[in-house]
């Protein structure tokens, strides 16, 4: 790991005016969930990584997660876009609001289907599935801050689920400096889309780049 890559990294964060993380499947590994297309169970699981890395998304604006693990708000973050839904949740099929899962407890024990508490309409897990779209909600949100951001941190995507892919993409014709975080390179790296891309566990460079962060602060007060 370049430490130089980190302190650039950390910088830049510092700098940035509206900095915004994008997620996949890579940030959640470490913490014993396997993705899908980085070469899983390399390495053990270790459930302290999931706090120390989850640390960095403090100071971010917005987090647009791939991810369907609940996560990023377990570790305390704010402003969780879960691009993807997520399972501990219900969706109306009619007017889309969701609802936690948590609620449905006596309809799922009495196998009666869950029904929205705003329209009466039937709930679906929120998960959005290959062949569904995003929810329009979810899907505006995200888009607009990859539309606001001029700093995108990439971690842990392959970065080729559309729409999600495009995120990125979008951010950087906006002029937004991208980053990744990743073990290898993606389709990102090699067009050229990240400005620069951090190689190695999440797990590791992401509390890196918080300590420097944490110095840069101290210095500028
Ligand atoms: P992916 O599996 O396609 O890619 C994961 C990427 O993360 C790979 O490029 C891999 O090299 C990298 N990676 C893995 N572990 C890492 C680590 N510790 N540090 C740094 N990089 C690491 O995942 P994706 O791009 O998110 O796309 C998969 C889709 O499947 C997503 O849309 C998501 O909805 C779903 N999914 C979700 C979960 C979850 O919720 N945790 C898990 C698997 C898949
Ligand atoms: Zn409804």
């Amino acid at each position: 790991m370049d430490p130089g890559l980190i302190r650039r990294c950390a910088a830049d964060l510092v700098n940035a005016r509206h900095a915004v993380a994008f997620t996949g499947a890579g940030i959640s590994t470490e913490s014993g969930i396997p993705d899908f297309r980085g070469p899983s169970g390399i390495w053990t699981k270790d459930p302290e990584a999931e706090r120390r890395s989850y640390e960095i998304f403090g100071i971010l604006k917005a987090i647009i997660t791939q991810n369907i693990d609940g996560l990023h708000q377990k570790a305390g973050s704010k402003n969780v876009l879960e691009f993807h839904g997520s399972i501990y949740k219900l969706r109306c099929i009619y007017c889309g609001c969701r609802f936690p899962r948590s609620e449905f407890e006596v309809e799922v024990r009495e196998k009666k289907v869950p029904l929205c508490r705003k329209c009466r309409s039937p709930l679906k897990v929120d998960v959005v599935y290959f062949t569904e779209p995003i929810p329009g909600d979810v899907y505006e949100l995200s888009f607009a801050e990859a539309m606001k951001c001029d700093l995108m941190l990439v971690c842990g995507t392959s970065a080729v689920v559309y729409p999600a892919a495009e995120l990125p993409r979008v951010a950087k014709r906006r002029g937004a400096r991208v980053v990744e975080v990743n073990f290898e390179e993606t389709p990102i790296t090699r067009e050229h889309i990240s400005d620069y891309i951090l190689k190695g566990k999440a797990g590791e460079i992401l509390p890196k780049i918080v300590e420097v962060v944490k110095e840069l602060r101290k210095k500028s007060f």
